[in-house]
């Protein structure tokens, strides 16, 4: 991240710190299930793998015990993307639907996870997801329309493979959002002849 331009170079810490903080959690957009000739947006598996993760952090879960801390809520979540956004279910004027959702949004909403895709430029709908006054639902977003937003839980779901300068920055962009738990979706490896170096 430091070969980033806007990326100040980091001071040493005057004294330890007090731990490394939780590893990140790893998903690929490959193996059984998954759609690898799609994007990692269109692929339903990725998206109830990512449901089975959160599920196993207990967010959306009931309190265990009133001396235990707070269950997480969906809302302490950010599923963010670096390329384009995600697009919600279409409909025509009856209602009917003319376009799905993208895939990894319906493998969430499939696992029981409830999903709202930030509409870009909605400024209310902005508002209300810097306030946490939106509903209780998982917040998907491109990183740039949340810059300066924090969430417990960031789900990044990178699209492109190695060596990508723009993937970097998205990575950077969707990282520096959490505060707690990282969960990192990884596009396939490339066969070993494509990648370069
Ligand atoms: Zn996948």
């Amino acid at each position: 991240m430091k070969k980033d331009p806007i990326v100040y170079q980091y001071t040493e810490p005057k004294s330890p710190l007090p731990a490394e903080g939780v590893q990140p959690r790893v998903l690929f957009h490959t193996g059984e299930g998954h759609d690898e000739d799609e994007c990692v947006y269109d692929c339903i598996q990725c998206g109830k793998n990512i449901a089975g993760e959160l599920q196993q952090l207990n967010v959306g879960g009931a309190d265990r015990a009133s001396t235990s801390p707070r269950a997480l809520q969906y809302r302490d979540v950010f599923l963010l993307t670096y390329y384009g956004n995600l697009h919600d279910t279409q409909t025509d004027d009856s209602g009917n639907v003319t376009e799905e959702a993208s895939g990894l949004i319906r493998g969430l909403r499939e696992a029981g996870i409830p999903v709202t895709i930030l509409v870009e430029e909605d400024h209310t709908m902005l508002k209300e997801v810097a306030t946490m006054e939106g509903p209780n639902d998982v917040f998907a977003a491109q990183s740039t329309e949340v810059q300066g937003l924090e969430r417990k839980i960031v789900v990044f779901a990178q699209a492109d493979g190695l060596n990508s300068e723009n993937e970097d920055r998205g990575r950077l962009q969707a990282m520096s959002r959490c505060t707690a738990q990282l969960i990192w979706v990884k596009p396939p490896l490339p066969p070993p002849d494509k990648i370069s170096h």
